[in-house]
């Protein structure tokens, strides 16, 4: 049988620092684990722009949807701020998402007990927190029409619908269901269902959707109360699904309580291929960070830890994901930091590549 197929888009700025630690970890799997991935790597945003004269080239467009994984690091930067809104780098990224038609967006946030301190919040509210936020990431209000600035008598109007279908609930809603069920067998939904009609249908559809997962113990929320309660107490939660709007806004919320940047992984995930796997993109939330690229510093553990969620949802491995995950553990209890960790005094920061250094040897260790 072929190998799983992985098709690496590193992008600007750090996206090539922490991808190339990402590579070394990949050939870990191959030489360690017996895992051989078939591996492209190709151009996203700015890097795609200055070659090709498009954040996207066809050919490229063509490969992510023929792979079982996209791995992505990050696009954009000062060069483009000037660019056509048409050829900024995001559309590379935008492009991907709508045609590989990714509506379930994974957006973890999990605290690791080494960083409970680096938290806003208290240290017994956070540490141990492993919550996942999926969010619709292609339909409601970003997307719907009627949408514009209209004149309207001596004033002008903005615009913007929020609109859901049945169809479109009911596949984000199953992703979520299905996640809950590898997880802890707990879904809770967001909405404004006392001020919306989205939320009445999205509500309904939701618990439609429910009776197909009797397992699932499935509870609805205000997505206002929701916010509350995620900073009151966020460990309630198992896996939240929302639409576009709140979970944009829910799932950076969720995602702070845990501290930097540099840790958060996401998933973007599709409808099932002819192989059963989901259409998949993997990437860091955070940008391509030129304030600090080509410097050594950028923490790369938000991408190894959606190259985990890779392992996890495309590739059936989910011990091969723990295995990654706790490699990523270790390091930091052993007091690992990349410059954007360092909180406690005294402590030298490690470079892009020593903090890969200390994940290949932490895998090692795991054997
Ligand atoms: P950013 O996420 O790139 O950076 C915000 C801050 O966090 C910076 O101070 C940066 O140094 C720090 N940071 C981010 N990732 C880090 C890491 N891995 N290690 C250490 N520190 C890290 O956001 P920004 O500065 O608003 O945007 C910069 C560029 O990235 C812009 O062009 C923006 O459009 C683009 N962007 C791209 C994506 C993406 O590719 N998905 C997401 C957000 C922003």
């Amino acid at each position: 049988m072929a190998n799983p197929s992985l098709l690496i888009l590193a992008g600007d700025g750090i996206g090539p620092e922490v991808m190339a630690e990402v590579t070394r970890i990949i050939d870990w799997y191959g030489a360690k684990r017996g895992m051989a991935f078939d591996v492209s790597e190709d151009l996203v945003g700015g890097a795609a722009y200055d070659a090709h004269g498009t954040p996207l080239h066809d050919d490229t467009m063509a490969r992510a949807q023929e792979v079982d994984a996209v791995l992505l690091g990050a696009v954009g930067g000062p060069k483009y701020d000037a660019l056509d809104f048409s050829v900024k780098p995001e559309r590379g990224l935008l492009r991907l998402r709508k045609e590989m038609d990714l509506y379930a967006n994974l957006r973890p946030a999990q605290c690791f007990d080494a960083l409970a301190d680096f938290s806003s919040l208290k240290k017994d509210v956070v540490a141990g927190l492993d919550i996942m936020i999926v969010r619709e990431l292609t339909s409601g209000v970003y997307f719907g029409e009627p949408r514009g600035i209209i004149e309207e008598g001596n004033e002008r109007v903005g615009i913007n619908t929020q609109r859901y279908t049945e169809s479109e609930i009911d596949r984000v809603a199953r992703s979520a269901f299905e996640l809950a069920m590898r997880r802890g067998n707990k879904l809770c939904s967001m909405e404004k269902a006392n001020v919306m009609e989205s939320g009445i249908l999205w509500r309904e559809v939701v618990t439609r959707v429910g009776a197909d997962y009797p397992e699932v113990e499935l509870s609805h929320m205000y997505a206002d109360a929701g916010a509350m309660q995620l900073t009151r107490w966020p460990k309630q939660f198992d896996v939240i699904v929302t639409d576009n709007l709140f979970g944009d806004l829910l799932s950076d919320l969720a995602a702070m309580l845990t501290g930097s940047l540099g840790m958060l992984p996401s998933a973007s995930l599709g409808a099932p291929m002819a192989n059963g796997r989901p259409k998949a993109l993997y990437e860091p939330v955070h940008g391509s960070a030129p304030d600090i690229a080509g410097q050594g510093k950028a923490n790369p553990i938000a991408c190894i830890l959606s190259f985990a969620m890779a392992l996890r949802y495309s590739f059936d491995a989910g011990g091969e994901a723990d295995r990654l995950e706790r490699a990523v553990e270790q390091v930091l209890a052993d007091g690992k930091r990349t410059a954007d960790l360092l909180g406690e005094e005294g402590v030298e920061p490690v470079t892009t590549s020593q903090m890969g250094d200390a994940v290949l040897a932490a895998l090692d260790a795991s054997l």
